[in-house]
């Protein structure tokens, strides 16, 4: 149905919707309320709290007086009463509302309640003869744009109630078994909500939908990988491997090979998250499943947020296959046409066994000839939309490394159904990173520390949260820091920045340096918190600490604390705020990456753990899976069910199956994630 049949939208209203978001009637009814004022209710202005809003039916006392303090400024006044107190009403820039007030006639007024200890006092309230309009009832506010105003949302919708016909999108059984409202009460209740009761019942109608579209969604692709998988053996050769590494496995990583060994024997795909705070080893652990793969006779793919972790992988993997007769190549978006075509070719015909890069080692383009096992290490960062490319190539096993230890129902909200392990100790011998908070007043101290570790041999990190100086934000930039602190301390130290603006092969010589030890400090922008491991580097200082969430501060400091010297972390904090400073608290005392995890989910409440940009979901208009953890809870068996069960062919199951369809190829789009 199109907007222009609803009464009051002409061509000028329709495009202001169109701004919102607003294409389709359907959309318009979909536009839910922002918040709602609760004008339901009669209440006596003594119950009124100084700030809130309250309904109150009032006598009027005193005749109104009309002022003009200032030209193009009029107030009209007047004192009313509810026989509980006495109130002063007051109208700017309305004098005609003089006409309509009489005196010792009452009127249902709403308006928002100053009590100071002289007076109380109300300012342009709406007022109203009788009980009606937007008075005597739970009232919506939209989300407006300017030119709408929220009275044009109320009649539109109202309207587009009469003239839509809403269909049932869950099925009875749901509907029935969870006491849901049927569709058409719930969006009529979540507009015009007739009580409290109806609205909270309408919120979770709602959302349930939105939720198991959502999560059938995301089953369908998942569980659909899950059918038939390559059943792998067990060689000799990698339990040698491991014997001949120069270290002992963890406890908690011999656990996790296991489990994933289990997964690559049996007759379906793995689908497998591994989560293991920064350090605790998860690299090895892919390996061996890579050489696993190898030895049955696959090929295997690891994928890097960033093209420097990429190489790193590469590096580390050449290192510990060295004496494998087994091909790792490396593919880059730098390389040149010549080179990328040989990697294709080689790929195509098996001469290389293992292929580490970005993403773009899954697209169309590169043919493996039998790939078997799909890696992808993800430390911190989701990108949920690889999954569909990587069913593309089949029923391949899969595993995801990530470092950000997140609760059970949101990565199944986020990957659908998978299996998790977690890496919940690190290599012996690790010590503590000694963190510390200070403000910029401490600037020379913290900088003359770090020269000392680098007169003892060791590197370091200066991090900072943007790459050039900005005319708004009062934050320290890379390049300004780089070239002041040179300046003022470093003339005969060698430094150097790299940020993510800079061309790969520049980024990649200067860590190249860096991790040869050419370079002393590296300046840098978030570019570095995945994955980097230069042992030598012991100390990092982040500038502008109350800028990042408490996860990539996590993540950050993860970078030192890698070799056997004793590491440290200093936080430069500029800002007074009681949360900055627990937050910087939280990091002194905790090196659990597990525990900062859950801190930084209680102070920020929701979704901004993964980056804003990543817990998107964009499309998600009332659900939102970090503040409904316990409705996901509920719902994932049940989208799972759906999807195993193959419900979705049943009748009752059809306007379920259209919306999750739908939703489907939104979410392969892209549009949902990232
Ligand atoms: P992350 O889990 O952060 O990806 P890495 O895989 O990069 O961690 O491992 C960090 C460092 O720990 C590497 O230098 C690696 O060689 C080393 N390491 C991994 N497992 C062990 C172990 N069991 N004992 C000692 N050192 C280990
Ligand atoms: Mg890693």
């Amino acid at each position: 149905m199109k907007l222009k049949e609803i009464k009051g939208i002409g061509p000028k209203k329709e495009k202001l919707l169109n701004n919102l978001g607003i294409f389709t009637v359907k959309d318009l009814i979909e536009y839910y309320p922002r918040k709602y004022e609760d004008r339901s209710k009669v209440v006596n202005i003594n119950d009124v709290p100084n700030g809130e809003m309250g309904l109150f039916y009032l006598k009027i006392i005193s005749p109104c007086i009309v002022s003009y303090p200032r030209r193009n400024m009029s107030i009209t006044k007047c004192k009313a009463t509810d026989g509980t107190n006495i109130i002063n009403i007051k109208w700017f820039n309305n004098h005609f509302i003089k006409n309509s007030i009489r005196l010792n006639n009452t009127y249902y007024i709403y308006g928002k309640v100053t009590r100071t200890n002289k007076y109380i006092e109300i300012d342009s309230p709406v007022v109203n003869k009788t009980l009606g309009g937007s008075l005597g009832k739970i009232y919506p506010i939209y989300s407006l744009t300017k030119g709408l105003s929220n009275n044009d949302m109320n009649k539109f919708v109202l309207d587009a109630l009469k003239k839509l016909e809403i269909k049932d999108i869950l099925p009875k059984v749901i509907l029935e078994k969870f006491s849901l409202l049927n569709r058409k009460l719930a969006i009529r209740n979540i507009h015009f909500p007739e009580n409290e009761k109806l609205l909270i019942l309408a919120r979770k109608t709602l959302k349930f939908e939105e939720l198991l579209v959502l999560q059938t969604a995301i089953n369908l692709d998942t569980i659909n990988i899950k059918k038939e998988g390559i059943r792998f053996k067990d060689f000799k050769e990698v339990d040698d491997f491991i014997k001949g590494l120069p270290f002992k496995l963890t406890n908690a990583q011999r656990k996790v090979v296991n489990e994933i060994f289990k997964d690559m024997n049996e007759n379906k795909s793995m689908n497998r998250l591994v989560q293991g705070d920064v350090g605790s080893g998860k690299t090895i652990v892919a390996a061996i499943a890579m050489l696993k793969a190898f030895y049955n006779g696959y090929q295997s793919a690891m994928m890097a947020p960033t093209e420097i972790l990429a190489t790193q992988h590469y590096n580390s993997l050449k290192e510990l296959f060295k004496n494998v007769d087994l091909k790792v190549e490396l593919l880059k978006g730098s390389m040149s046409k010549q080179e990328k075509d040989s990697v294709y070719e080689r790929i195509y015909n098996h001469e290389i066994d293992i292929l580490i890069g970005t993403h773009a080692i899954i697209e169309d383009k590169v043919e493996f000839s039998k790939i078997g096992l799909v890696i992808t290490d993800e430390q911190h960062r989701f990108g949920v939309k690889q999954r569909a490319e990587i069913s593309k190539k089949g029923n391949v096993d899969t595993l995801i490394m990530t470092a950000t230890p997140i609760p059970r129902t949101l990565t199944l909200a986020m990957y659908g159904d998978l299996d998790i392990s977690i890496i919940d100790s690190l290599p012996p011998g690790r010590k503590n990173i000694d963190t510390f908070a200070v403000n910029m007043n401490y600037e020379k101290r913290v900088i003359n520390f770090l020269k000392k570790q680098i007169k003892d041999g060791r590197q370091g990190y200066i991090v900072c949260p943007l790459i050039e100086e900005s005319d708004k934000l009062e934050l320290n930039s890379v390049i300004e820091l780089y070239e002041r602190l040179k300046q003022e301390y470093f003339q005969a130290t060698k430094i150097a920045f790299i940020h993510g603006k800079m061309k790969n092969d520049e980024k990649e010589s200067i860590m190249d340096e860096f991790i040869n030890n050419n370079i002393k400090i590296l300046f840098s922008t978030t570019v570095i918190e995945v994955g980097i491991n230069v042992p030598n580097a012991n100390i990092m200082i982040i500038y502008n600490a109350e800028r990042f969430g408490l996860s990539q501060l996590h993540q950050l400091r993860g970078r030192v604390g890698r070799g056997q010297y004793q590491s440290y972390c200093i936080l430069i904090n500029n800002s007074n705020s009681k949360i900055a400073r627990e937050r910087m608290r939280i990091m002194q005392n905790s090196n659990d990456g597990f525990e900062i995890s859950k801190k930084d989910l209680e102070l920020r409440g929701s979704g901004d753990i993964l980056g804003t940009k990543q817990s998107g979901l964009a499309s998600l208009k009332i659900a939102n899976i970090f503040d409904d953890m316990n409705l996901l809870n509920i719902i994932q068996p049940i989208a799972k069910k759906i999807v195993v069960e193959r419900k979705l062919d049943e009748k009752e199951y059809f306007n379920l199956k259209k919306s999750i369809l739908e939703f489907s190829d939104k979410l392969k789009e892209n549009i949902i994630f990232n």
